[in-house]
C-alpha cells in the first residue's frame, strides 16, 4: 500500500495559531495590521535579538525594502549569492540594479569569501563598488558571516542577510539574520515555520526599520490628508497572517531540533554510503537542517540525484535538485560570475549533483526509514 504523499516541507502548526487568528476576528482587527503583527514583530526581536522589526507580506519584499533603504538604484551593482532561491536576486532588478552572482564554497555551500575578495577586487578596479552585498543563508545553514563581512567592511559596503531559509540558524554564538546591515526572514508556506505566506526585515538600526514601516505602507507623511514625499509600497503583513506567526513562533525550536534530528537519522542511515556526502555543518555554528541536502559525489557512483528522485517519487515521496544557480539562470544570462579561480563553479557541481530529502517534520521514523531503504537499494 502506498502511504500519503510524503512533502519535502510543508506547514506545520502547533496549535495556538488559530486562537491567535480567532482574536484578530473577535476584535474585528481583520485589517489594518494590529496585536498579532506587533506581538509577532516582538517575538522575532526577542527571539534574534534585535532592536526592530518590520513585518512583511513575504520575504521578497523585506529584500526590496531593504535594498531600497541602504540607496541600490538605477545601474547599481549589487553582489549577490549564486546558489539560491530566485527571490533573493529578483529585487535588485526591480530597483533597476544589476546584479554580479558570487560563487559558494563547498564548505558552507554559502557565497566564498574567497570569491567575494575576488569580485571586490575586481570591480573597486573598475570604480564600480556594489551597493549592497546579498548574502544567502542557504537550507538553513549561515553563511561564514565574519570572513564575509570584514571584507564587505573593508569597502564600506552594506551586507543584506537573506536568511529566509535560516530563522533559528546560528553562527559563533549569534541568531542567523543579525549580521547584516538588514536581516530577512520568510514564512512562505515551505519555509520552517509559516504565516501561510509572509516575511520579516530586521536591523539594529531603529531609525531604518522605522523608514521601512512607512515606506512599507505607501510612504505615507505624517498628514491628515495623504501626502507622499517618496517612493512607498503596499508590503505590511496582515493581522491575521502575524496570528499564525504569533502561534508557530512558540514552535519554532521543536521545529529545529525535529529538523535536526531528521537530517542525523540520514546522515547515520547513509553513514555506510561513503557516495552520499550530507551538506557540512561549519564548526561553532547551529544549521537549523531546514531541508536535509547532500551531494552524490559523482566520482565514487554512477548512481545519480535524478535517479533518487525517481526511485522516491514511486513511493510518493517528494525530494528535489538544489536550487539552480543565478548565474545559469537563463534570465540572468547577461550577468557577471566570479568564484574563487577562473574555471571553478562550486555552485554548479552543487547543483549537478546535489539532492534535497524530505525534511517534513510531520514525517514519522517509519517513513523515514522507508525513504533511506529506498535510497540504500539504489547503491
Ligand atoms: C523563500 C525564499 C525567499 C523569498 O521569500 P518569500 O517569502 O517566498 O517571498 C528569498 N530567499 C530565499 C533564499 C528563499 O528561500
Amino acid at each position: 500500500m502506498m502511504q500519503e504523499r510524503v512533502f519535502l516541507s510543508s506547514p506545520h502548526m502547533g496549535g495556538n495559531e488559530e486562537k491567535y487568528v480567532k482574536e484578530a476576528f473577535d476584535t474585528n482587527w481583520i485589517a489594518p495590521l494590529g496585536k498579532n503583527v506587533n506581538e509577532f514583530e516582538k517575538q522575532i526581536r526577542e527571539y534574534t535579538g534585535v532592536n526592530a522589526s518590520c513585518a512583511t507580506g513575504s520575504g521578497t519584499g523585506a529584500i526590496h525594502l531593504a535594498l531600497d533603504l541602504v540607496g541600490v538604484g538605477r545601474d547599481d551593482i549589487v553582489f549577490c549569492s549564486s546558489l539560491t532561491f530566485v527571490a533573493s536576486a529578483n529585487p535588485i532588478v526591480y530597483l533597476g540594479a544589476k546584479p554580479v552572482f558570487i560563487d559558494s564554497d563547498l564548505d558552507s555551500w554559502n557565497m566564498d569569501p574567497k570569491a567575494l575578495k575576488r569580485a571586490f577586487e575586481k570591480y573597486s578596479a573598475m570604480n564600480q563598488l556594489p551597493k549592497a552585498v546579498v548574502i544567502v543563508n542557504l537550507y538553513g545553514q549561515s553563511a561564514k558571516m565574519d570572513e564575509l563581512k570584514a571584507i564587505c567592511d573593508e569597502y564600506g559596503v552594506p551586507i543584506v542577510e537573506d536568511a529566509a531559509e535560516s530563522l533559528g540558524a546560528e553562527y559563533q554564538g549569534k541568531m542567523s539574520g543579525t549580521f547584516g546591515k538588514f536581516g530577512i526572514f520568510s514564512f512562505n508556506g515551505n519555509k520552517i515555520i509559516t504565516t501561510s505566506g509572509g516575511g520579516m526585515l530586521v536591523s539594529d538600526d531603529e531609525e531604518a526599520i522605522k523608514h521601512a514601516l512607512k515606506k512599507a505602507t505607501q510612504a505615507r507623511d505624517n498628514a491628515p490628508h495623504y501626502q507622499h514625499s517618496e517612493l512607498g509600497y503596499n508590503y505590511r503583513l496582515s493581522n491575521i497572517s502575524a496570528g499564525i506567526g504569533r502561534g508557530q513562533m512558540e514552535v519554532l525550536d521543536l521545529r529545529v531540533s525535529q529538523k535536526r534530528e531528521i537530517f542525523d537519522r540520514y546522515a547515520d542511515g547513509f553513514k555506510d554510503i561513503k557516495a552520499i556526502e550530507m551538506m557540512p555543518e561549519l564548526p561553532n555554528s547551529k544549521h537549523n537542517r531546514w531541508l536535509s541536502a547532500a551531494v552524490i559525489n559523482p566520482e565514487l557512483t554512477d548512481v545519480t540525484y535524478s535517479d533518487i528522485m525517481a526511485a522516491l517519487n514511486e513511493h510518493n515521496i517528494e525530494s528535489r535538485p538544489v536550487w539552480k544557480p543565478m548565474h545559469l539562470q537563463p534570465f540572468f544570462e547577461e550577468c557577471d560570475f566570479i568564484s574563487e579561480a577562473d574555471g571553478i563553479d562550486h555552485s554548479n557541481y552543487l547543483f549537478d549533483h546535489g539532492i534535497c530529502l524530505p525534511s517534513d517534520t510531520k514525517m514519522t521514523k517509519e517513513v523515514q526509514d522507508k525513504v533511506i531503504e529506498v535510497i540504500k537499494g539504489l547503491f
